[in-house]
């Protein structure tokens, strides 16, 4: 019996359940197929440059799964429900007995897997579904009472707990695929030519930042973990000094799961979740929050069509500026720590952490507008665009989410910019216009020092605008 495996979000071949079973239970031969649904990804509000980046992930897939004689296709799609039909005639013409996927948990996906799942059970299609993107699968970590964590920490106590036996087992590695030398390669030819599929839907270019491979995301996370794990919670928050594992690219792609960089973290941290090197407990906590956001949005899928996990929240009287809105988007607010922040992110399609909350906040406090356009944003420019980091970062620094930052907390830019890159080193990367200025005019240049630089007046005065979103907030929360 031939196995299909449909890789998603799962682009790898090591640590996947879906493939590792597809192995395992080999009769015939494993066939892997994978879908481009251009149009479906534009839709979600993806990028151009993400959508390149995962079309190189695909050939990568491809060539990974080749050394262990396991054809790949790559199939074009627009739209999800395309692509289950695409399948649907696929499996039938390969006369395909078995199928075996990772679960994605978003609403559209997952509604597209209970289709399939339905024509599965119709043609008596054996369907194998697997939990992957969470080391403890959502649903799985409850309080007492049997109800969704909405707090991190408890969250995160519980969490290890599951976790703890999770992670003493090993982590699944599919071997070479021996049945796949008399491959159903010619099969497959046949079936494509029939299905009038073009073998090569992809057109990307590679990434110079952002090389694409399972190869690259081990030497990453090795690096990592060898060279600056240990200083991590001591440094990451400096963004100057690059002390993060920007693995999160490849964590979105699945070019590495979750539980391969917990399990090299483990090793470095004594086998200790806390209690261990403080660097390491720091990363570890870091995976737990990525967790606790898949965790949520799964217990409350209206986060998925971008409402306030706070109810309330939702009447928050947002101004609707597209002049201070364009102003952020190009990196022009005046305020340097956020404008560098801003342009490291449209150059290198990524942004570090500590500049994400920095930059979310002066949005929707400094500016009042509303959380989801600035989320909607990074979906765009982010190359580790996620639909539940990306959510639970906005509604954190917007104060609608689940265990969000006090709405009356607000980050005054100029003093995260003093505290966090200290010499100004960082926006002068990304602001060189300002270099001539001395370390401590670099956070915020006086009128003179910007027209010389030609840096624009800031759009809005920090106390006016404090005492705005602290306003609109108590209006809106006293009113309900
Ligand atoms: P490291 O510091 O090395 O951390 C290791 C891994 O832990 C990361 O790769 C990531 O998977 C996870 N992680 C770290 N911090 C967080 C966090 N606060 N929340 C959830 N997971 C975390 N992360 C995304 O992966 N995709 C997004 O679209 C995204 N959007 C965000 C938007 C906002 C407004 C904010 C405040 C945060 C967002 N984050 C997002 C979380 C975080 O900023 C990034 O995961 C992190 O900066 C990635 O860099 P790194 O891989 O070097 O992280």
């Amino acid at each position: 019996m031939t196995q299909l495996v449909w890789f998603r979000s799962d682009l790898r071949t090591r640590d996947n359940p879906a493939l590792w079973h597809a192995c395992k239970h080999i009769e015939e031969g494993v066939v892997g197929v994978v879908f481009v649904t251009r149009q479906q990804w534009l839709q979600h509000g993806l990028g151009e440059r993400k959508i390149q980046l995962l079309e190189n992930a695909m050939l990568a897939l491809k060539s990974e799964l080749a050394s262990l004689n396991i054809p790949l296709l790559i199939l074009p799609a627009n739209t999800f429900a395309d692509c289950n039909q695409t399948l649907q005639r696929l499996i039938i013409q390969l006369d395909i007995r078995s199928v075996s996927f990772n679960i994605e948990y978003e609403v559209n996906e997952r509604r597209r897997d209970i289709e399939f799942g339905r024509w599965c059970r119709e043609q008596q299609v054996e369907l194998y579904k697997f939990h992957d993107q969470c080391v403890v699968p959502p649903g799985e970590v409850r309080t007492k009472q049997g109800q969704p964590f909405k707090v991190f920490t408890p969250f995160k106590r519980a969490w290890i707990q599951q976790a703890e036996d999770i992670m003493a087992a090993p982590l699944p590695q599919p071997g070479p695929c021996e049945k796949n030398i008399q491959a159903p390669l010619i099969a497959l030819i046949n079936a494509q030519a029939s299905l009038s599929l073009n073998t090569d839907p992809i057109t990307a270019s590679a990434d110079p930042l952002w090389p694409v491979s399972e190869e690259e995301a081990h030497l990453r996370l090795n690096n990592f973990a060898y060279e600056r794990g240990i200083d991590y919670k001591k440094l990451r928050d400096f963004p100057a000094e690059d002390m993060t594992s920007r693995l999160s690219v490849y964590l979105s792609l699945g070019l590495i799961s979750a539980r391969q960089c917990l399990h090299v973290a483990l090793d470095r941290n004594n086998g200790l979740f806390s209690g261990g090197k403080p660097g390491f407990d720091c990363w570890i906590s870091e995976l737990i929050w990525r967790e606790f956001y898949r965790h949520l949005l799964v217990a409350f899928p209206q986060l998925c069509k971008h409402k306030a996990f706070k109810p309330e929240t939702e009447q928050v009287c947002w101004r609707d500026s597209e002049a201070d809105f364009q102003a952020w988007c190009e990196g022009r607010t005046g305020y340097p720590i956020v404008d560098a922040a801003q342009k490291q992110l449209l150059q290198e399609g990524w942004m570090h952490n500590r500049l994400r909350m920095i930059s979310a906040m002066f949005l929707t406090k400094h500016l009042l507008i509303d959380w989801r356009k600035g989320e909607a944003f990074f979906n765009k420019w982010l190359l580790d665009a996620d639909l539940a980091s990306n959510n639970g970062g906005w509604q954190w620094s917007a104060s609608t989410g689940a265990d969000g930052v006090p709405y009356f907390r607000i980050f005054n830019p100029t003093t995260q910019s003093q505290r966090f890159d200290a010499e100004g080193q960082f926006i002068v990367r990304y602001l060189p216009e300002l270099t001539p200025l001395p370390a401590a005019a670099r956070h915020q240049p006086d009128s003179l020092q910007r027209q010389r630089c030609g840096y624009p007046q800031a759009v809005v005065e920090h106390k006016f605008a404090r005492q705005r979103a602290l306003d609109a907030f108590k209006q809106t929360l006293t009113a309900a």
